[in-house]
C-alpha cells in the first residue's frame, strides 16, 4: 500500500521527471465486463477520464450506459474546494448500497482527492466500499492496480507523492468526435496560497512539442475540427525543458498543422508574454477566446494569494489582448472572501470587473484547503459575508455577460456544432469562435460541421440562432 504525504508532495526535484511510453501488456481481463466513470472537476479531469476509458477498453471492458449495469465504477475526483469533496463523499453513500446488493461490484477512486493524505486516511478508516485508489501521478498504472484487486481480492491503494512521469501514448477514448483535449503541461509550480493543485498534480512538466504536434496531426487526420491545449498554467509551457521554445512557439506550430480551431486553457497572467498575444492575434485558426483568471482586484489580496501580478499589470495585459485580438472574448475566475479581504478589497475587485466587463466568470467563495498556506492565515471571513459578496459579484458579472451577448444579436457567426441540444431535440448546439454556446434551429446533419449561424436571441449564459448556409 502506498499512501500520499503532503510534505513530500510539496518538494520539487526536476531530475525525477522521466519521459516514458505507456507499456502495459495484459490479456483481455475485462472481457464481458462493463465500466462506468463518473468525473468531477476541471477539463484536465475530463481528459483523464478519457484515458481511464481508453485503458479499460484496451483490455476488453465495455462502457455501461447505466451505472447499475457496471461491474467496475470509477470516481475521478476533484479537490479544489470543500464542496467537491462533499459531492464525492455523498455519492459514496449511494455506492455503499449498490455494493450491498452486488458483492462483485468493484469501486475505484482516482483524481486529485486520491492525492490527499487526509482523504486516504478517511477512506482507510470509514469507506470500506472503495476497492482501489490510484493517484494522479500513476494513473497509467490503473490496469495493474485493478487486476491486482481482481486477482487477490485485496484492497489496493497506490498513490505516489513524487512528481510523476510524463507518459506518452496512454490509450484514450474521446467523448467527442469533433473537439479534442490535448495535454501540453502537467502539474503546477505557482503555489498560489489557496490552491491544492501543486500538491495533488505535482511539479510543472511539459510534454515534448514533437509529441504534441504528432498527436494534433493525427487528430486532424481523424477528422477533428478543434483541439484545446490543456494545462493548469499553459503559459508556463516549455519553461521546464526548453531554453527557447514557449507557448508562443507551440501555438504557432499547432496552428500550422491545419487544425481548424485551436484553443488553450488555463492562462496565468504572470506568464503571458507579448509574443503569445501576437501569435494569437496573427493566426485565424487560434480562437479569439482567453480565460484569464483574475482571482482578486486588490493588490493586498493578490500578494497574500501569491499571484505575482498587480491589478494594474492584469489590466494592462487585459487591454493588450482586447486591442490586438480581434472580436475576442475574455472570461475569468474570481475568489471572494479570501482571509483578510475587507469591504475595500472587495470593492477593488468590483472596480476591475467594472473596467473589464468580462464575457463571463467562474466565481467562488474561498474554501480553505488543508496544508495550503492560506488555510493557516488569520482573519477568516464569515460564511455569510462570503455569500453576500459572491451574490453581489455575480449580479455584476451576469449584467456584463448579458451585455456582451447582446452585442452579438443579429450577427452571423461561425459555430462548430457538437451535439443535439439538451433542451430541445429539434435544435442542435455548438460554440462560436469566441466560445459562446448557441442553441441552433437546424437538423442533426449539422453536427460535426462548422456552419454560419444568425444569432436571433441572447441570454446570460447562451445564445439562440438559426443555421444560415454551409461554411
Ligand atoms: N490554474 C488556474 C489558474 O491559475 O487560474 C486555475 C486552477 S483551479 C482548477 C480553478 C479555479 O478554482 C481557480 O482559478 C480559483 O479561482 C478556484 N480555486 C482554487 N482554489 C480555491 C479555493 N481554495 N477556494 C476557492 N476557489 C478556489
Ligand atoms: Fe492553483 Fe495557482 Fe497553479 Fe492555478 S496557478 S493551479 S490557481 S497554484
Amino acid at each position: 500500500m502506498k499512501i500520499p504525504n503532503m510534505l513530500d508532495a510539496k518538494k520539487r526535484n526536476k531530475n525525477e521527471v522521466k519521459y516514458t511510453e505507456y507499456n502495459v501488456d495484459f490479456n483481455n481481463f475485462g472481457e464481458n465486463k462493463k465500466f462506468y466513470v463518473r468525473t468531477y472537476g476541471c477539463q484536465m479531469n475530463e481528459h483523464d477520464s478519457e484515458k481511464i476509458k481508453g485503458m479499460l477498453s484496451s483490455v476488453g471492458f465495455k462502457s455501461a450506459e447505466d451505472i447499475n449495469d457496471a461491474d467496475v465504477i470509477i470516481l475521478n475526483t476533484c479537490a479544489i474546494r470543500e464542496n467537491a469533496h462533499d459531492k464525492v463523499f455523498g455519492f459514496l453513500g449511494v455506492l455503499k448500497h449498490m455494493k450491498q446488493s452486488n458483492k462483485n461490484l468493484i469501486i475505484g477512486l482516482c483524481g486529485c482527492m486520491a492525492q490527499e493524505e487526509v482523504v486516504i486516511k478517511e477512506i482507510l478508516d470509514k469507506y470500506k466500499q472503495i476497492d482501489f485508489v490510484v493517484g494522479t501521478h500513476n494513473l497509467d498504472n490503473l490496469l495493474k492496480v485493478l487486476k491486482e484487486k481482481i486477482d487477490t481480492n485485496n484492497r489496493q491503494i497506490e498513490v505516489l507523492s513524487y512528481e510523476g512521469d510524463v507518459v506518452e501514448n496512454v490509450p484514450v477514448v474521446r467523448d467527442s468526435k469533433y473537439s479534442a483535449w490535448v495535454d501540453i503541461i502537467y502539474g503546477c509550480d505557482k503555489f498560489c496560497t489557496y490552491c491544492i493543485v501543486p500538491y495533488t498534480r505535482g511539479t510543472q512538466r511539459s510534454r515534448h512539442h514533437e509529441d504534441i504536434i504528432n498527436e494534433v496531426k493525427q487528430l486532424v487526420k481523424d477528422g477533428y475540427k478543434e483541439v484545446t491545449l490543456l494545462g493548469q498554467n499553459v503559459n508556463a509551457y516549455g519553461k521546464d525543458i526548453y531554453d527557447n521554445y514557449t507557448l508562443a512557439n507551440l501555438l504557432k506550430d499547432v496552428a500550422e498543422t491545419g487544425i481548424e480551431r485551436l484553443r488553450f486553457v488555463t492562462s496565468h497572467p504572470w506568464d503571458f508574454t507579448d509574443e503569445m498575444v501576437d501569435v494569437i492575434a496573427k493566426y485565424d485558426n487560434i480562437m479569439p477566446y482567453i480565460h484569464l483568471p483574475l482571482q482578486s482586484g486588490s493588490n493586498k489580496i493578490l500578494k497574500l494569494m501569491n499571484r505575482r501580478y498587480t491589478s494594474e499589470e492584469y489590466l494592462k495585459l487585459y487591454k493588450q489582448i482586447r486591442e490586438k485580438v480581434k472580436d475576442s472574448s475574455v472570461t475569468t475566475d474570481i475568489i471572494v472572501g479570501f482571509p483578510g479581504e475587507t469591504e475595500e478589497d472587495f470593492n477593488e475587485t468590483l472596480k476591475v470587473v467594472n473596467e473589464c466587463k468580462f464575457d463571463g466568470a467562474f466565481t467562488f467563495a474561498y474554501s480553505p484547503r488543508e496544508n495550503t498556506p492560506a488555510a493557516l492565515m488569520k482573519d477568516a471571513i464569515p460564511e455569510e459575508v462570503k455569500m453576500d459578496r459572491l451574490h453581489r459579484l455575480n449580479e455584476i458579472i451576469n449584467k456584463y455577460s448579458n451585455e456582451a451577448n447582446k452585442k452579438m444579436l443579429n450577427t452571423i457567426v461561425k459555430c462548430l456544432v457538437i451535439s443535439e441540444s439538451e433542451k430541445d431535440k429539434n435544435k442542435v448546439c455548438g460554440y462560436t469562435e469566441n466560445m459562446k454556446l448557441v442553441n441552433i434551429v437546424g437538423d442533426k446533419s449539422l453536427i460535426g460541421k462548422i456552419v454560419n449561424v444568425k444569432i436571433t436571441d441572447t441570454k446570460s449564459f447562451s445564445l439562440d440562432g438559426e443555421y444560415v448556409e454551409e461554411y
